[in-house]
């Protein structure tokens, strides 16, 4: 697993996009408006460092956009101005995300010439219908080939799917979270879909075209697609969208919007452990389940949601968490 380094975002909102993907507003996703400059780079950088002190290695990260679609010339003022820094060590490496049909092998000599070690690539969907119905503008066969050459290319390769897409389905999702795995990528993100004021995607939802992908929807699809991750050792470096003030306040109108959706999340996934360990006989039992040390709460569920599930749907009288030695997500019912 990648270590964690400390980040220091530009965040490039729609610069290089060929159009825009239904589902998609990021001005209002980053709370940012306008393209970065130069000089917006070497700002960030500067009052990165300061916030970030000495010592901690920092990553500057160019998110949002479509970087490597931007003209080559502004790839590079943007790049460039990173070099300095780079180069004295106040940032380590450079990461950034892109579209996988804006990849290729001269872009890619490019990136490496500037330091660049992390590509993120927005692949969403590997359903064909699902990437036309959000006007992706390319296809799975593009992110397969863009995945490859990213990776082959030397580059620590980091996938972005989402569920609950336009035509998606969670078979849909579960086939895009298995096609990502035979990529092999270095880390995913998992971007549950949110409807966002101003996209085509509001308006779809608003004339009754799209059927909102609610939280408890993406709860469910997401505690199977991170075991798919988990089983395959692939981490997911997050877990639906970061959240900000536009979008807490009104800016995300409806859909799999949560501040803590990762928590919701693998509450779920240790719902369903809980789960195949009782059976309608347990009536009445009084339950004790052994989890990994600094698990319990997310065994709990929030607000005590998966001892109350349990208690309702087996029957059983009460249900205890103890910490032991063993592996993490797991449950062991030992009473
Ligand atoms: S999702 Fe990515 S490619 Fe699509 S409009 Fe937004 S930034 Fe551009």
């Amino acid at each position: 697993m990648t270590p964690r380094r400390s980040i220091i975002p530009v965040f490039v909102p729609h610069l290089g996009c060929p159009h825009m993907c239904v589902f998609c507003n990021q001005r209002r996703i980053s709370g940012e408006s306008g393209p970065a400059t130069a000089e917006d780079v070497r700002k960030a950088i500067i009052e990165g460092r300061s916030r970030l002190g000495n010592g901690a290695a920092a990553t500057l990260a160019f998110y949002g956009g479509s970087f490597t679609a931007i003209p080559p010339e502004e790839q590079e003022a943007l790049l460039g101005a990173a070099q300095p820094f780079l180069r004295d060590g106040s940032i380590s490496d450079i990461r950034l995300s892109t579209r996988p049909d804006a990849i290729d092998s001269v872009t890619l000599e490019r990136l490496k010439r500037y330091g660049v070690r992390t590509v993120e690539l927005g692949v969403q969907s590997m359903d064909d219908l699902v990437l036309r119905a959000s006007e992706r503008g390319h296809t799975a066969e593009d992110a397969r080939r863009a995945a490859g050459m990213v990776r082959d290319a030397g580059f620590e390769l980091i996938l972005q799917m989402m569920t609950g897409l336009p035509g998606d389905t969670p078979e849909r999702s579960i086939y895009t979270a298995r096609e990502l795995v035979k990529l092999r990528p270095d880390g995913v993100r998992v971007y549950p879909t949110v409807i966002i004021r101003d996209t085509p995607l509001y308006d779809m939802w608003r004339a009754g075209l799209y059927r909102e992908h609610t939280t408890d929807d993406a709860v469910e699809l997401c505690a199977i697609i991170s075991d798919i991750f988990a089983e395959a050792g692939i981490p997911i470096i997050r877990l639906g969208l970061n959240p900000t003030d536009d979008l807490s306040e009104g800016d995300a109108v409806a859909g799999a919007y949560h501040p803590a959706l990762g928590e919701l999340v693998l509450a779920r996934r240790f719902l369903t452990r809980e789960r195949a360990e009782l059976t309608d006989s347990d009536r009445g039992a009084e339950v004790v389940f052994a989890v990994k040390k600094g698990r319990v709460s997310a065994a709990i569920g929030q607000k005590r949601g998966n001892a109350e599930a349990l208690r309702r749907e087996f029957g059983v009288r009460s249900v205890r968490f103890v910490e032991r030695d063993m592996p993490d997500v797991t449950v062991k019912r030992i009473k």
